[in-house]
């Protein structure tokens, strides 16, 4: 069933996820700190990390704790309370809720009830990392921390790794050095950005090959975002060229070429003939 929210036609309480600074408090937008001082209730992750930022603003409002742990518990009592009247805001301990925090399942819910969702935006580490990387930003994939086991983030970053879209991610800084060392084996010649401490005092943004920056990663601490450049259409074909002729042949299937065209295309990437190709398919 199609839902239409129009968010200002109507004064029923609603649901607002307000996006908080990355670092600097001056960054808190006007209509975030008037929002929270309009809201019966906060629910944030650590209390003690919204309460400073709330202190800062002057804003005494009753806080409780909702992060990943509760939130399946907890969506429903938040939303009974919108229902039954309370303007309720969602607040991340940084940045934007829901982007690799909570929020998902009370926005998700609220839908289905067709309680009102307010957003009111604010900063992003990966927005911010994006616009300062120099990278192109007009196709992007964010996938939010990887993996935290090596092998799984290494599969991760193989699967990753063909995209010919800028790729964004999050990492801690416990595991920048391996990450960074996947990325130098994966993508030795993509262009990175490491972009630490945002809008802090110790903002840092690293331009370079993932080599470069592994050969500093010692010194890298706090917050982090890593951009890198997507794969050229050349390194693809060089990674299929030196490849199994089976795997090549399959890359095109699994477009949708038949097999005649993708005979055709193999060989004229591998700078050979069709008839070469089919010649060494048949003998294996
Ligand atoms: N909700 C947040 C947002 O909108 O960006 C992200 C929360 S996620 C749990 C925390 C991660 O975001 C950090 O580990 C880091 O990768 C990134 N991050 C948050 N603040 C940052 C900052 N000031 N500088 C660089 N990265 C930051």
């Amino acid at each position: 069933m199609l839902k239409r929210q129009k968010t200002f036609q109507n004064n029923l309480a609603k649901i607002y996820m307000v996006g908080v600074p990355i670092g600097n408090f001056d960054d808190m937008s006007i209509r975030a700190i008037n929002t929270l001082k309009m809201v019966d209730m906060i629910y944030c992750e650590d209390t003690r990390v919204t309460r400073k930022l709330l202190a800062h603003f002057d804003i005494t409002k009753p806080l409780h704790s909702y992060h990943t742990f509760n939130e399946n518990e907890l969506t429903e009592n938040i939303l009974n309370l919108v229902q039954n009247g309370k303007n309720i805001a969602i607040v991340s301990d940084a940045g934007m809720p829901i982007i690799s925090d909570p929020g998902y399942l009370a926005v998700r819910e609220a839908i289905n009830k067709q309680i009102d969702v307010v957003v009111v935006p604010g900063p992003s580490a990966f927005v911010t990392a994006l616009v300062g990387s120099g990278i192109p930003s007009n196709r992007i994939v964010f996938t939010g921390f990887l993996n935290s086991g090596d092998n799984k983030r290494k599969n991760e970053l193989q699967k990753l790794k063909d995209l010919t879209d800028t790729l964004v991610l999050y990492e801690s800084p416990h595991r920048i050095k391996e990450t960074l060392t996947m990325l130098s084996s994966l993508m030795p010649d993509r262009r990175i950005c490491l972009a630490r401490e945002l809008t802090k005092t110790y903002e840092e943004y690293l331009h370079g090959t993932p080599q470069e920056i592994l050969a500093v990663a010692d010194e890298l601490k706090g917050e982090m975002v890593i951009i890198i450049e997507g794969a050229t259409l050349k390194e693809i074909n060089q990674d299929l060229i030196n490849g199994s002729l089976n795997e090549h042949m399959q890359h095109y299937l699994d477009q949708g070429f038949d097999e005649k065209e993708a005979m055709r295309l193999v060989a004229k990437d591998r700078g050979t003939s069709k008839s070469n190709i089919y010649q060494e398919l048949k003998r294996k």
